[in-house]
């Protein structure tokens, strides 16, 4: 027998509604700010991440599905989405156009790395993109937006973290600040960050370990190091934040792993995750565009990784489906024609129905009945012809009505589910 590839998995149908409940309430609160979906192909030209990410990031050095197709063409499998949508943007020349452009994705990427409990080789983003806007205000509206998403899924103890990577201006200076301070340290690194020494010792500051953590525990931090513009608008996502009271907190910290972020960086974490686990982050990448070959267009962006979304939805475990709808059960003559007719009558009332084929025993078919994941059976005994009844599987509470009327069926089956 087959299996599914190593890192992969499949997500059964017993456990897809949590996914589709947080992909529904993204399309409905990002619709709420002017957010429009787009769907870019999971495919995409090699380059584009080698140019879009850098070529010396971990992602593009050892992370990408990178194959040559037919034709000795190098593509790869997307291992995030912001590069595929800035090609987008530009090729179908949306710069051209004023304004801001607010875009959405959901769907998989990939990414070769080893896999561990909640981290898959194919997952999950739920992703926003907003080009042209270089206001604080964008900042400040997107990371709202975000909060309230969760906040509509019910998702309590998250935490806004917020932070300034600063600019071309002030980050020069700050890296050397960072150097400096480091210098006499260099040895207490651990090995990544001795590598991140030379190369972006601003990562440094998002390191995980102890050692490296202690290190800099009182700074120095670019925040007390920013140009004027960054400073402005630093305070300014702040301002605006407090005035749409939205609780964050300042987290010199959070640097983001690719190098193209300007300005405001942030992560929402969440209490019921590990304390170093954020569940999204994102933030401010004014010089993407032009990376890619495009005009100077400012861009604030984030990424939700929805495997940890839905973990912590469904409380770590699987959550039960609520049952409903309604399984037909008939025993006796003409029992395919009624299952037919019925149900079509009913799903064109809107209620779902289901049902099975073939002449089986009343056991059997209640049977499958506890397994339909329906709330409600319908039966058609043999002894009343005509006659029908509605039995609530959960206290076996029953009702009976003719077998044609199915305005009321209809609303049997709907009553308590808070119609
Ligand atoms: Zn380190
Ligand atoms: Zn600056």
């Amino acid at each position: 027998m087959f299996q599914v590839v190593k890192g992969t998995r499949d997500i059964l149908p017993e456990r897809i509604e949590v996914w589709q409940r947080a992909e529904r309430m993204a399309h409905e609160v990002f619709h709420l700010y002017g957010f429009r979906e787009i769907r870019t192909p999971i495919l995409e030209s090699t380059d584009l991440f080698r140019q879009g990410l850098g070529s010396d990031t971990d992602v593009v050095k050892k992370e990408m599905y990178t194959f040559l197709d037919r034709k000795g063409r190098s593509l790869t499998l997307r291992p995030e989405n912001t590069a595929p949508v800035v090609r987008a943007y530009l090729e179908d020349g949306r710069h051209r156009r004023a304004g801001l452009d607010r875009m959405y994705y959901v769907g998989p990427m990939f990414r070769y790395e080893q896999p561990q409990k909640g981290r898959y080789r194919q997952f999950h983003q739920i992703g926003v993109e907003v080009f042209g806007g270089k206001e604080p205000e964008v900042d400040a509206e997107t990371m709202e937006m975000v909060l309230y998403f969760l906040d509509r899924l019910g998702i309590g103890g998250c935490q806004l973290e917020l932070n300034t990577v600063g600019d071309e201006t002030c980050r020069p200076g700050y890296r050397k600040v960072l150097m400096d301070a480091l210098v006499s340290h260099q040895g207490e690194l651990c090995r990544d960050c001795r590598e991140r020494y030379r190369g972006n010792p601003l990562r440094i500051l998002d390191c995980k370990q102890e050692t490296c953590r202690t290190i800099l525990r009182d700074g120095p931090f670019l925040q007390d190091h920013l140009c004027a513009g960054c400073r402005e608008h630093f305070h300014a996502v702040q301002r605006i934040l407090e005035d749409l009271e939205v609780p964050f907190r300042i987290q010199p910290r959070i640097v983001r792993g690719l190098d193209y972020y300007t300005r405001t960086t942030f992560e929402v974490t969440n209490s019921t995750l590990g304390a170093q686990d954020s569940l999204l982050g994102g933030g401010r990448y004014d010089g993407l565009v032009e990376r890619f070959g495009g005009p100077a267009v400012p861009g604030f962006g984030f990424a939700i990784g929805l495997d940890r979304l839905v973990l912590v939805l469904s409380g770590g475990g699987d959550e039960a489906p609520v049952p409903t709808g309604i399984f037909l059960i008939a025993t006796g003559g003409e029992v395919s024609r009624w299952f037919m007719k019925t149900a079509r009558k009913l799903r064109r009332r809107g209620l779902r129905v289901v049902n099975e084929f073939g002449e089986k025993s009343l056991k059997a078919q209640m049977r499958r009945a506890d397994r339909s994941g329906c709330s409600h059976v319908l039966i058609r005994p043999e002894e009343t012809p005509g006659r029908v009844r509605v039995r609530r599987l959960q206290d076996g509470e029953q009702s009976e009505f003719d077998q044609e009327a199915w305005e009321e069926i209809v609303r049997e089956v709907n009553i308590g589910k808070g119609e």
